[in-house]
């Protein structure tokens, strides 16, 4: 164990679509991404004379070269894909898999219908929302206006999502070739993320609800800009330390690893100390724009910035609920944050 509690499995990192095995029947890849953020993991998991993958890629050409060299060199027929969430590093390739193979998509309902959303996009609708919203947190004229730009929308990188799916639920047990996995739902970084555990084999598909090294993105957007999207996600976390603490965890980025319940406390406590930053910072009233460098020591380019935004607003709206801050509409339209006497600082 390092200091943290947190350790690597002792696993050959993949390189672009090879297949590194995990244990008997579960294997783990990677895929490129387009960003900072540069891989995802992906894992197949044996299901009688073929294999379930657990997510998909990107929808791009890239990815989908990578899988017919994968489905080539090793004969793997899919049996069904699994799919945690709607983010398009996800489900991007899942029509082009389920359709390859024809086989089903499993998964949550929220994730399932809220692609479907994504993916069609304005349909004609203005962009009001995303330019009031913008505006709200406190961005220039200038930010908004190239933010809100036409960029050709999410088509470009989820393939169309297939029209029919079998619903995950939570507590839901699913028979994958020789063993059980148990579906735990986690909300917050996404509205009903799937993660998958096998009590047998003791190991946990986390998705991008527990990951290590880094936090994942918990925001509040343009499409539901009351939402206290951090109060899901402490609501839905600690639940994980009731699995035993030396879990295999497989996450979507980064490397898989065991210290699940350190893992698990640091994220709450990561989360805590931006609440309390944001408490001492909004003595007098800020915006969401003003409170980002707080929260970011970094750098934020473009699709950080879209990210970013997101995450400020996420923290202020929990605060805010809890009635630790007060939020108010200056003239301007902004939204303006202000801790409040009885705040636990
Ligand atoms: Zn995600």
């Amino acid at each position: 164990m390092t200091k943290s509690g947190i350790q690597p499995l002792s696993l050959n990192l993949p390189e672009d679509a090879q297949l590194t095995p995990v244990d008997d029947d579960v294997y783990w890849l990677r895929m490129p991404l387009p960003f900072a953020l540069d891989h995802i993991n992906l894992y197949l998991i044996k299901d009688g004379d073929g294999y379930a993958a657990l997510d998909t890629g990107i929808g791009t050409q890239t990815t989908e070269r990578l899988w017919e060299r994968i489905f080539s060199e090793s004969g793997i027929r899919l049996t069904r894909v699994i799919v945690t969430h709607m983010h398009p590093d996800h489900i991007g390739l899942a029509g082009f898999l389920t359709e390859k193979f024809e086989v089903p998509l499993y998964m949550t309902m929220s994730e399932y219908f809220v692609s479907r959303a994504m993916v069609a996009g304005g349909r004609g609708a203005s962009n009001f929302n995303d330019r009031q919203y913008l505006k709200r947190c406190g961005m220039t004229d200038a930010y908004i206006e190239q933010a809100t730009a036409s960029k050709g929308g999410l088509q470009k990188v989820v393939r169309p999502i297939p029209l029919g799916y079998i619903r995950l639920t939570e507590g839901m047990h699913l028979d994958i070739g020789d063993y059980t996995w148990k579906v735990i739902i986690g909300r917050g970084h996404s509205p009903e993320h799937a993660c998958l555990y096998c009590e047998h084999k003791n190991i946990l598909i986390s998705g991008d609800h527990v990951l290590p090294n880094i936090s994942p993105n918990i925001g509040v957007y343009s499409t539901e800009p009351d939402a206290n999207a951090l109060k899901l996600y402490f609501d839905t976390l600690p639940q994980f330390k009731n699995l035993p603490h030396d879990t295999w965890v497989l996450p979507s980025h980064k490397l898989p690893f065991v210290g699940l319940h350190t893992r698990v406390d640091e994220l709450i406590a990561h989360h805590q100390k931006h609440l309390k930053d944001l408490l001492e910072f909004c003595i007098k009233e800020k915006s969401v724009n003003d409170c980002l460098p707080v929260l970011f020591q970094r750098e934020l380019n473009e699709h950080n910035m879209f990210f970013a935004i997101a995450e400020g607003l996420a923290h202020l709206n929990y605060l805010f609920y809890d009635g630790q801050m007060t939020k108010r509409t200056d003239s301007d339209g902004r939204w303006l944050f202000t801790t409040s006497k009885q705040a636990s600082l």
